[in-house]
């Protein structure tokens, strides 16, 4: 068992809260990204799990042991980290095998250990080489086999992907979910973007300001975002929010929000409908269209209403080739937020 609980866990670095009381589950097995903006906490909340930084309050358990208080290399997890951290003076083998140091493990063993790895990861052919002979996606392999190598009970990444191209990321992210399949361990990545959290989570951890803000699976963030922070950090572009005090002069449907406490309304850019006469059954706000921007299969519209900027997705063919358009969203497409920002379920 490699369920992974945070009990009310805390983090001051000089006095200064970063992480405050933090209760988190981690399914045994999960593949669970923990994503945030910058400074959120997601890292030191990693290290507090390897046992790199130790918390100020509160207790880590993993499975059924509290290791709170027990060194990284006693807590059976491995870390991957963005820089890769490779010996460039040492082989692809010794780095891997690297991984290994400190266990009293027979030199053949290790070396069928090694080999094993390496043939999973796809670096059998590499393994003489050393890290500056390798392109950027080999050597983020080679740190992913040294952790390997430990078979440890948790793998924690923290950016692993961050120094590769747009393409070699893509691809590296389909092999960590195949070799999460493949090994069945528990994954705990750590990611700044929403579109890594989404395409490789089974479970995400969403954070801000040292707190877990909503854990649920990708759909599920999507669909149902429990605040505006949610729903604007959810999603590309990001969802439309405007305020109801700005929508009182421009919409008749303002008053009736107003009157069951909403404060804000928000919906998705893919969910709008472009029409040229108004609309007679939705939502529905004048705009001008100020850009197109067609990439290949979708096209995302910049538009000016009387409250601000809007932003619309469609896919296949353009809606419309009028400038002056209306916006019609479905009440259904609808999210309603209070004056905190928070969910109000229609
Ligand atoms: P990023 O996505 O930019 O890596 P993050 O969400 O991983 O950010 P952390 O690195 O965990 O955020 O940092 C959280 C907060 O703690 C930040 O405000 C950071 O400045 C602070 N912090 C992190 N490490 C230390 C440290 N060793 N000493 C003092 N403050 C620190």
């Amino acid at each position: 068992m490699a369920q992974i609980q945070l009990k009310n866990v805390s983090k001051n670095f000089d006095g200064e809260s970063v992480i405050e009381r933090l209760n988190i589950t981690i399914k045994d097995g999960s593949f669970t990204v923990l994503v945030g903006p910058s400074g959120c906490g997601k890292t030191t909340t990693l290290r507090m799990i390897a046992g790199l930084e130790e918390q100020s309050e509160g207790e880590i358990w993993i499975g059924d042991h509290n290791v709170s208080d027990i060194s990284p290399g006693k807590r059976d997890v491995a870390m991957v980290f963005q820089n890769y951290a490779l010996y460039p003076t040492m082989s692809v083998r010794e780095n891997i095998e690297f991984g290994l140091t400190n266990r009293k493990i027979p030199k053949v063993e290790r070396k069928e250990l090694v080999y094993e790895i390496a043939e999973i990861v796809g670096l059998t052919p590499y393994l003489s080489k050393k890290p500056q002979q390798l392109s950027g996606g080999q050597r983020q392999r080679v740190a992913l086999a040294r952790a390997m190598v430990k078979k440890p009970k948790v793998f924690l990444m923290d950016e692993p992907l961050s120094n590769l191209d747009a393409k070699l990321r893509q691809q590296m992210r389909m092999e960590l979910i195949q070799l999460h399949k493949r090994l069945g361990t528990t994954f705990i990545y750590v990611t700044h973007d929403q579109v890594e959290a989404m395409s490789m989570g089974e479970d995400v951890i969403l954070m801000n300001k040292g707190k877990v803000v909503q854990q649920a699976g990708p759909m599920e963030l999507y669909n149902e975002p429990n605040s505006m922070f949610v729903s604007q950090f959810v999603g590309m572009p990001p969802m439309n929010v405007m305020s109801i005090e700005d929508l009182v002069t421009y919409s008749e449907d303002s008053w009736s929000f107003q009157q069951q406490g909403v404060s804000y309304i928000g919906f998705r850019p893919e969910k709008i409908k472009l029409l040229k006469a108004p609309s007679t059954s939705g939502f529905c706000l004048n705009c001008e269209i100020i850009n197109r921007e067609t990439l290949g299969a979708e096209i995302i519209y910049q538009l000016k209403s009387q409250i601000g900027n809007i932003q619309g997705k469609s896919y296949l063919t353009p809606m419309v080739n009028e400038k002056k358009v209306y916006v019609e969203v479905e009440y259904s497409d609808l999210y309603y937020f209070d004056k905190d920002g928070n969910r109000i379920s229609s």
